[in-house]
């Protein structure tokens, strides 16, 4: 071949590079795939989205970058940034018809009262910020969202009493949570809908103040927030809510599209102190994929009920968790009770006797 057909043929491929992007190995198409499912690009239901160049398409334009459809390098590039555990969208997937716009979304569930307390659980165990370092971090973010909203936030670490809101650093499976992380990267925290009050950071992260290095803890935070209040992940790139992670930036602050999510669920006038309780749903969008959960006589069983109570059927006919009774007549429950017989690695006993174990709290 003469070299000046070399030069056209390698102008070609890098022309043809530009528009269909640069390839992929099987490898990352693998990674592709899995990340489209597990944030829900890609629905977890029989229905819903599961094509895969319009959930690629969908995610690119969410990252601001060409929606090709076609899996290159610079998507591949996206997906690996550190992120927020929680799914993008909902059970049925993202949909390329959707007329959903590039702004907020808020969750079904929504706080009944706007004095809100927090505790820390324990601290991040790397990054060598301490406790108190990590405490007024914490309270910075909590103060940003403090002034765009009606909520008031006071720290009761140390004290006696129980919080609303419970702060911890857990690594890989953690304890009851259905949700595990997924070791150092891409996955740094979650978070869960009104009213739950619990927020988990992945404790194999760095966690930083001030600098470049690591991942800072602040930012998180400030986002993490967002969800303990009920605001779902925005498709707006630059809100606080939006669901990749934001490097150091000491001026930053909540945008407009948060105060406009935050507005939306608690300044209608509709959400005031006393009102009408949240209504059955699930207070994390990846219920559904952990629904094998729900029959666990565990701890990890006691929280899927309480998260995905929807998920996990817990609802009466009236869209309310259903009072928690016994299912069996209440003497058989008091017989057993009587047999020392209420314990949760019991079954039968633990379905069947909730109100007379004093099983009501794993819902
Ligand atoms: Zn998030
Ligand atoms: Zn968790």
């Amino acid at each position: 071949m003469k070299p000046s057909r070399v030069l056209r043929l390698a102008l070609l491929v890098s022309c043809l590079e530009s528009v269909w992007g640069t390839p992929v190995d099987q490898k990352e198409k693998l990674f592709a795939l899995k990340y489209l499912k597990e944030y829900h690009y890609l629905s977890p239901l029989k229905s819903g989205n599961h094509n895969f160049k319009d959930a690629l398409r969908i995610f690119q334009q969410n990252s601001d970058i060409p929606d090709t459809g076609l899996l290159d390098a610079k998507t591949i590039t996206e997906m690996r940034k550190p992120r927020c555990g929680v799914p993008d969208f909902d059970e049925g997937g993202s949909s390329i018809n959707s007329e959903r716009k590039k702004r907020f979304s808020v969750s079904e569930t929504f706080w009944t009262t706007f004095q809100l307390t927090y505790k820390f659980h324990n601290y991040a165990s790397k990054g060598g910020l301490t406790p108190a370092k990590q405490r007024s971090i914490v309270l910075k973010a909590f103060t940003q969202w403090e002034n765009i909203s009606p909520f008031s936030f006071s720290d009761v670490t140390g004290s006696s009493s129980s919080p609303d809101i419970t702060i911890s650093f857990f690594a890989k499976g953690h304890g009851s949570c259905p949700f595990p992380f997924d070791n150092v990267g891409q996955d740094l925290a979650h978070a869960f809908f009104p009213e739950v009050g619990t927020v988990h950071f992945d404790d194999d992260e760095t966690f930083t103040d001030g600098t470049p290095n690591g991942i800072n803890l602040f930012s998180v935070a400030l986002h993490e927030i967002g969800h303990l209040l009920g605001l779902k992940h925005s498709l707006h790139a630059a809100a606080i809510m939006h669901s990749i992670y934001k490097a150091y930036d000491p001026n930053m602050q909540l945008t407009n599209d948060d105060k406009n999510g935050i507005d939306y669920i608690y300044a209608q006038g509709n959400v005031t102190p006393g009102s009408t309780p949240s209504p059955c749903s699930d207070k994390h969008p990846g219920c559904i994929a952990s629904q094998s959960y729900c029959d666990n006589v565990g701890l990890i069983g006691d929280s899927m009920r309480r998260i995905c109570s929807k998920t996990c059927g817990q609802c009466d006919g009236s869209g309310v968790v259903a009072p928690c009774q016994d299912a069996v007549p209440q003497f058989l429950c008091a017989y057993y009770k009587g047999q020392s017989l209420c314990s949760k690695t019991n079954a039968y006993v633990f379905a069947n006797c909730k109100k007379t174990c004093n099983f009501c709290s794993a819902g």
